[in-house]
């Protein structure tokens, strides 16, 4: 189906056709498309058809709301209530939420209708959207490619025509990643933008949520229906939203694009290069000024993140013990498991001499209450292979007598890259970099190295350690037929500047 955007479904909608059957034509392209691809993973529709109807009295009473038949798909990380939020995991996969996240609330209440749940990676932990227990999802562009993550499902939604926008979440690229692999839009907002209320934590000081769309007009019609001060998120910010929209069309006379040495450097595929570079020669034209600028700090981004995102994961992770609510380990299993191990050691004490019964005496005595047994075994039976790397990484940087040399360090590191960028913002409006090093790769072609996977990261990543705002656009294809993103970030709470720097790439 053609993607829709949110004027064009207004038109429609003034036009005469009826709600439910827009919501009917993204039911049958989920029935069409996703038993290949894999982007939804539950969907409502009775609940969406009848909130169609109501939605469509609305209109006709001229009482609807800003998103009156906007069709989302939600990443399964942010509450909605009474419906499973399983953050593609085991742990949480009969988790219903009792209340909806503040986001969702704002949604609602601007008659938005919320057709899916969308794949994502294990607790919004990998950039492929490979680490799922519901399998991984497919890039439209190309089913034998990853979509990026962890809001791959977020981006192929709104790509393959499954909803008109949806939600992500991006902690260090990702919204921005899949949405430069499935060319869409994808706006990460600054941190304390929009309200972190509902959304399952992965690294509080670090996660933001934000609209992936087809439009940039679109991102900035949904920014501005989610963002502003909640309550329910002390870190959430008393900053005026402005109006988004009325930013986006600016227009490139006057705007000062910082352009970073350090984010076209080495490892950066040469197509992607060139097409970012055909782009700010065209912006050059529109009458914008490209000032060289240096970001000397963005070399440690990576390992900064990699020990401060898992020291927090590590302690918000630490709530799913099987006990008040998630994953539970079978507790008679465990209690005989137990029992068996208990019987096996005494036994063994009644035959050991000298310095083995000192080993199995203390063995005795340091055997798992049954309590932290079943901690252990729901843990380790609830969370996938990616989430316990990042909990044993993340404890370790925590841990006594190595706080210092790594967590200590990473959060002065921190500061610095803030410093950064707050410095270069006082002598550009935006600063440009592609978003990701290359294009969508090969279903499996990371999965046995960490490492490399996180490197799809780069360009992304420093944003959210500095708070910072950053959007991914579609900026062309690559010889591989694959879309390539282009990405702006901005000063803390001006989003206004890197949707206006969106919209040209859009016209251009
Ligand atoms: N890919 C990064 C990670 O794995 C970022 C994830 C995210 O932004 N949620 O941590």
């Amino acid at each position: 189906m053609k993607r829709l955007d949110i004027v064009k479904t207004r038109e429609a909608i003034a036009s005469g056709t009826h709600v439910r059957d827009i919501v009917n034509q993204y039911i049958e392209t989920i029935d069409d498309k996703n038993p290949e691809f894999n982007i939804v993973v539950r969907d409502s529709r009775q609940e969406a058809l009848n909130h169609a109807e109501n939605v469509q009295k609305k209109i006709l009473d001229g009482t609807a709301g800003k998103l009156a038949g906007v069709v989302f798909g939600i990443k399964d990380v942010i509450s909605e209530k009474d419906k499973i939020v399983s953050c593609a995991s085991k742990m949480l996969g009969n988790f219903e939420s009792v209340y909806d996240a503040t986001v969702i609330e704002r949604l609602k209440a601007e008659d938005a209708i919320l057709l899916s749940r969308l794949n994502m990676d294990e607790f919004a932990m990998g950039s492929s959207t490979e680490n799922s227990i519901y399998g991984p999802t497919k890039n439209p562009h190309d089913p034998s490619c990853v979509t990026g993550g962890s809001s791959g499902g977020s981006a192929a939604s709104v790509a393959a025509g499954f909803s008109l926008a949806s939600l992500g979440s991006d902690t260090g690229g990702s919204i921005r990643q899949p949405a430069s692999y499935c060319g869409v839009v994808g706006l990460k907002p600054s941190y304390g933008r929009v309200s972190r209320y509902g959304l399952v934590a992965y690294a509080s000081s670090f996660d933001s949520i934000g609209p992936l769309t087809n439009s940039v007009e679109d991102a900035a019609t949904i920014l501005g229906v989610i963002a502003g001060r909640d309550d329910n998120d002390g870190s959430s910010s008393f900053e005026p939203v402005p109006n988004y929209n009325a930013a986006v069309n600016l227009g490139a006379k006057g705007l000062r694009i910082g352009v970073p040495e350090e984010y076209f450097g080495e490892g950066l595929d040469d197509e992607i290069r060139d097409i970012i570079t055909a782009r700010l020669k065209q912006f050059e034209n529109d009458g914008a000024t490209l000032v060289p600028i240096h970001l000397p700090n963005m070399q440690y981004a990576i390992a900064t993140y990699y020990v401060l995102a898992t020291a927090e994961a590590s302690s918000n992770l630490a709530r799913f013990d099987g006990v008040r609510y998630g994953h539970r380990a079978d507790q008679k299993r465990v209690r005989e498991e137990l029992k068996q191990e208990e019987k096996t050691l005494r036994d063994a004490l009644k035959m050991a001499e000298g310095k083995n019964k000192i080993v199995v005496e203390n063995e005795l005595n340091t055997l798992d209450t049954p309590l932290a047994r079943l901690y252990k075994e729901s843990r380790a039976e609830g969370f996938g292979t990616e989430v316990k790397r990042r909990i044993m990484l993340g404890t370790y940087v925590l841990s006594a007598g190595y706080y210092d040399a790594y967590y200590g360090k990473a959060q002065r590191i921190r500061r610095l890259i803030k410093n950064d960028f707050e410095s270069v913002f006082n002598d550009v409006d935006v600063i440009v970099s592609p978003t990701a090093p290359t294009t969508a790769f090969k279903l499996g072609e990371n999965q046995d190295d960490p490492i490399k996977m996180y490197l799809n990261d780069i360009y992304t990543i420093s944003a959210n350690l500095a708070g910072i705002c950053g959007i991914s656009v579609p900026a062309g294809t690559h010889s591989n037929g694959l879309p390539v993103g282009i990405q702006f970030m901005g000063a803390a709470f001006d989003e206004a500047s890197i949707l206006r720097a969106s919209r040209i790439v859009e016209l251009q």
